[in-house]
């Protein structure tokens, strides 16, 4: 028997055996920019989510997951399709396309199978409805899916489901650790020094404040700029009103002149105090949920659609390839399934194959792998040759198992060696053999 035959053989009797486990509901829960390194799961020294913590003691932690994609937009078209960006195109916020017919969404497929679909999130020009993956979705509740003050309304769907027979997909977002890391909460107290003097504000009554100010208020009459952006140009260039919120290679460039190791501290506590903050609403909703009878048949998976950087080379935010940005969490909790850790490379795109395969059913046309040989123990080497995330102005990024490669058109690549260099100090690209990675980078192109 050869080895293909023989591994779908063991999956497909693994199929059967968890297809009669009763019909499973799905929770996806989405935490906006949190990057895996800022967590206690993924080694960060400080205690940011000790509830995270706790649940990916109880899940299948995979400690080597990436995005496909650098930012919102695209990185949610792949997790809802398990389709890769340059195939679904779902890349700008200026292009008017949809997410084309062919790709099927989570929410469809399961609604095909009678699932109640839902999803929870305050809707923003990076993750609109008008995009098409939120598709064969029939509940929306447009708040936050764990803002303190909209948690009666989750509740009220979660406790109707409790009564209901249909199983039911979930996706809950929360944009609770985005910039522009505003605060007034006690976390902040706890990881902000006291004695800082810088120009970050981070605190949101000060910001009111600060917002409630004439010249601030002329300015945002004549410039015709939404809130939105004063409020993402104030906090990360006070000094410099002309600089624009964009993507890129060269974002925040112009600002880090203006920035020094202490401004970047407490950018980096203002986003831990948060995270902080974040891990106790998901704490409460935990309390609740897991009391609940649909609590013992849902799988709960628990990611991020990209991380974070924090002056990485002059480069802030997110929208850049960098490891601190493509490095997410992942934990999947799976009802009787006990918990473990995987160390194999995986991918966002894995995901939607991954549910798929855990519901036994056979459908839609994906780039990602089922992650379900990893977590059965059938499979125990690399599934991936390599992952490729992408990003903006056609950049993009390949890992394989040695390096990381970093494409710029017309600007120069990135290598590093993944190994011994794991935070991506020194770039040795004049120093390796890179045309396998160029020949790679220029056929995904979109
Ligand atoms: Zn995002």
């Amino acid at each position: 028997m050869s080895k293909i035959v023989f591994t779908i053989l063991i999956l497909s009797l693994s199929f059967q055996s968890y297809s009669h486990a009763k019909k499973q509901n799905v929770i996806i829960i989405v935490i906006d920019t949190l990057a895996a390194n800022h967590l206690q799961s993924y080694g960060y020294y400080r205690k940011t989510a000790p509830y995270i913590n706790s649940f990916g003691k109880k899940s299948i932690l995979f400690k080597n997951a990436y995005t496909n994609a650098s930012y919102t937009l695209p990185s949610h078209a792949t997790l809802f399709t398990g389709v890769f960006p340059n195939l679904h195109n779902i890349t700008s916020l200026f292009k008017k396309n949809t997410l084309p017919k062919k790709y099927k969404t989570i929410f469809e497929i399961l609604k095909k199978k009678d699932y109640q679909t839902s999803a929870f999130f305050r809707e923003k020009k990076e993750l609109s409805r008008k995009f098409g993956f939120f598709r064969g979705v029939d509940y929306f509740s447009l708040y936050d899916a764990f803002d303190p003050a909209h948690s009666q309304r989750v509740k009220k769907w979660f406790n109707k489901q409790n009564h209901e027979q249909k199983s039911f997909i979930a996706f809950m977002h929360t944009n609770l650790v985005h910039t522009p890391y505003l605060s007034t909460n006690k976390e902040l107290q706890l990881f902000t020094n006291k004695n800082y003097k810088g120009q970050i504000i981070g605190d949101s009554e000060k910001f009111i404040e600060y917002l409630k100010k004439k010249e601030v208020q002329k300015k945002r009459k004549q410039d015709k700029i939404n809130e939105k952006l004063i409020y993402k140009n104030h906090f990360f260039s006070k000094n410099n009103p002309k600089s624009k919120y964009m993507h890129g290679k060269n974002i925040w460039k112009s600002m880090v002149k203006y920035y020094n190791p202490t401004d970047d501290q407490r950018l980096k506590n203002l986003y831990d105090a948060n995270i902080l903050f974040l891990d106790k609403q998901l704490e409460k909703f935990f309390t609740f949920f897991n009391k609940l009878e649909i609590s013992k048949n849902t799988i709960i998976i628990l990611t991020s659609d990209h991380g974070e950087t924090f002056n990485k080379n002059g480069l802030y935010y997110h929208a850049n390839l960098y490891k601190d940005v493509l490095h997410i969490p992942l934990m999947l909790k799976i009802p009787n399934l006990k918990p473990k850790i995987i160390k194999q490379d995986v991918q966002l795109a894995d995901i939607v194959p991954t549910i798929l395969t855990l519901l036994s059913i056979k459908d839609s046309k994906v780039s990602g792998v089922s992650l379900y040989p990893l977590i059965k123990n059938i499979k125990t080497e690399n599934i991936h040759q390599h992952i490729i995330s992408y990003s903006v102005n056609h950049s993009l990024s390949i890992l394989n198992q040695k390096y990381k490669f970093i494409y710029y058109p017309q600007q120069l690549n990135e290598t590093y060696n993944r190994i011994k260099d794991s935070k991506e100090e020194k770039n040795i690209t004049n120093k390796v053999n890179t045309n396998y990675f160029l020949q790679l980078a220029k056929k995904q192109l979109y």
